[in-house]
């Protein structure tokens, strides 16, 4: 089996009195890509929050790359390779695409950040026929693009999605996917959160099923997406 790139045991965050994960493990190894689904409030985003170091946990362990990274800030992780894109996705606005794509390569110190850009207008077409445009006239899912683009522009080890499907028209959603596919084809390793089970089970290699603050299921992401409880539960069957 390959290594183990980021592992989460016993995770409990909370919010003030209100529990919101209530004790998650899970593990991501090389080159998987693995989907973290859910209901809403499930506390999927609330995991990739303490993961990144956004939240602090109250208990548990985080481990990327074999040390425990509890307590580190989310650009320090950045740096090493651990990166986020947001739900929402946090795109910065005022700036143009190609601007926004630079600002994602700002903790590297080589010299190889045009030639990353073209690889990213590479996977993101789009982007590159709208490089001088302003961020904030984007559309939902050019947006969306952006800030994958801007991700990858960090060369991460670990890729977090959170819900990149999230109010986007369904011919937006299918490309998104398609691009989810093809970044991890090309080597990236991947954590996927998704509302969208069916379509974050059909592309990954391991699933989790998330439920009030817990995992509840776990294992090979084909073997979930046909199991009766996840159908009944999150594919509406
Ligand atoms: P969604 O798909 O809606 O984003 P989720 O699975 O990502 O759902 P979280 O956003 O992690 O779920 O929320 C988990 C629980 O924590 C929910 O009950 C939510 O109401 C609560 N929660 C989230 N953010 C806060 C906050 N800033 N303050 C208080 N409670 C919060």
């Amino acid at each position: 089996m390959s290594e183990i790139m980021l592992k989460v045991s016993g995770l409990k965050v909370a919010y003030g009195g209100i529990q919101a994960v209530k004790g998650a493990s899970l593990e991501v190894r090389q080159g998987e890509l693995v989907s973290l689904i859910g209901a809403n409030g499930a506390g999927k985003t609330t995991t990739l929050k303490a993961i990144t170091g956004l939240l602090a946990p109250k208990e548990g362990e985080i481990e990327f790359l074999g040390r425990s990274i509890k307590g580190q800030g989310a650009w320090n992780l950045v740096e090493q390779g651990l990166v986020m894109v947001p739900e929402g996705r946090g795109t910065f606005a005022r700036m143009t695409i190609t601007e926004n794509l630079q600002m994602g390569a700002f903790v590297r110190k080589d010299g190889e950040v045009d030639e990353d850009i073209e690889k990213v207008f590479g996977i993101f077409p789009r982007l590159k026929e709208r490089r001088n445009q302003l961020a904030g006239t984007m559309s939902g899912g050019e947006q969306q693009m952006l800030a994958m683009g801007r991700a990858l522009m960090a060369r991460p080890k670990v890729l977090l999605l959170d819900e990149p499907s999230m109010g986007l028209s369904p011919i937006m959603v299918d490309k998104i996917f398609e691009v989810v596919n093809d970044i991890h084809s090309r080597g990236t390793t991947i954590l996927l959160v998704e509302q969208n089970a069916s379509r974050a089970l059909g592309l990954a290699n391991r699933g989790y099923v998330m439920d009030s603050g817990e995992v509840t299921m776990s294992g090979d992401a084909k073997t979930l997406l046909n199991d009766p409880k996840v159908r009944a539960a999150y594919l509406g069957e």
